[in-house]
């Protein structure tokens, strides 16, 4: 009763996906305002579910966006297609990486923008690798990695792809580049 006493209006006020459309209910047990979430659904939420953000959104847009997290990732952050995906990434742009941004990234090697933007259409497009000894290749190493130039490799297939572009390294250096490309 004390809380509702010395309460201030929400009126207009904004909490994640709530809007306050109006003061305090002054007749409920709990100190709750009607609110209008942004697909339009309007429902009563405690002050204190909002400020602490306990209540985001009306339950079905909830559900939504927890169904849209779980798709994007697939939980699959552990697996080796996953792991391929964020090292292809790490090859072309991260310039920290050195050796094995000097044969991708420093040469111009990119990964097109579909697969960079989304681990979901590069899963769909290439799929989980048929065992686990295979790797992430592209069939020619001067194009980029994007639908139609990769395939999943077994160590020898991928080796013997090396050796023909750079027959200018050690196989010691070719077998390192291969285990940098792979993060083995
Ligand atoms: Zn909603």
């Amino acid at each position: 009763m004390i809380a509702r006493r010395t309460a201030t209006s929400l009126k207009g006020q904004k909490f994640n996906h709530w809007l306050v459309i109006a003061d305090f209910d002054p007749d409920h047990q709990k100190l709750r305002s009607l609110c209008r979430c942004d697909c339009g659904a309007e429902k009563y939420v405690e002050h204190s579910h909002l400020k602490t953000g306990k209540s985001k959104s009306c339950r079905k847009c909830s559900a939504k966006i927890v169904a849209k997290t779980t798709h994007q990732t697939h939980n699959m952050s552990g697996t080796k297609v996953y792991r391929a995906w964020q090292s292809m990434k790490t090859r072309c742009y991260n310039e920290k990486a050195e050796s094995c941004y000097k044969y991708h990234g420093a040469l111009g090697i990119r990964v097109c923008p579909e697969w960079l933007n989304s681990f979901e259409t590069f899963y769909n497009e290439v799929g989980n690798p048929p065992t686990k000894y295979h790797t992430i290749d592209r069939k020619d190493v001067y194009k980029d990695y994007e639908l139609g130039n990769v395939r999943w490799a077994t160590q020898a297939e991928q080796m013997s792809n090396l050796r023909k572009h750079y027959p200018e390294l050690f196989p010691t250096k070719l077998k390192r580049l291969f285990r940098k490309i792979n993060n083995l």
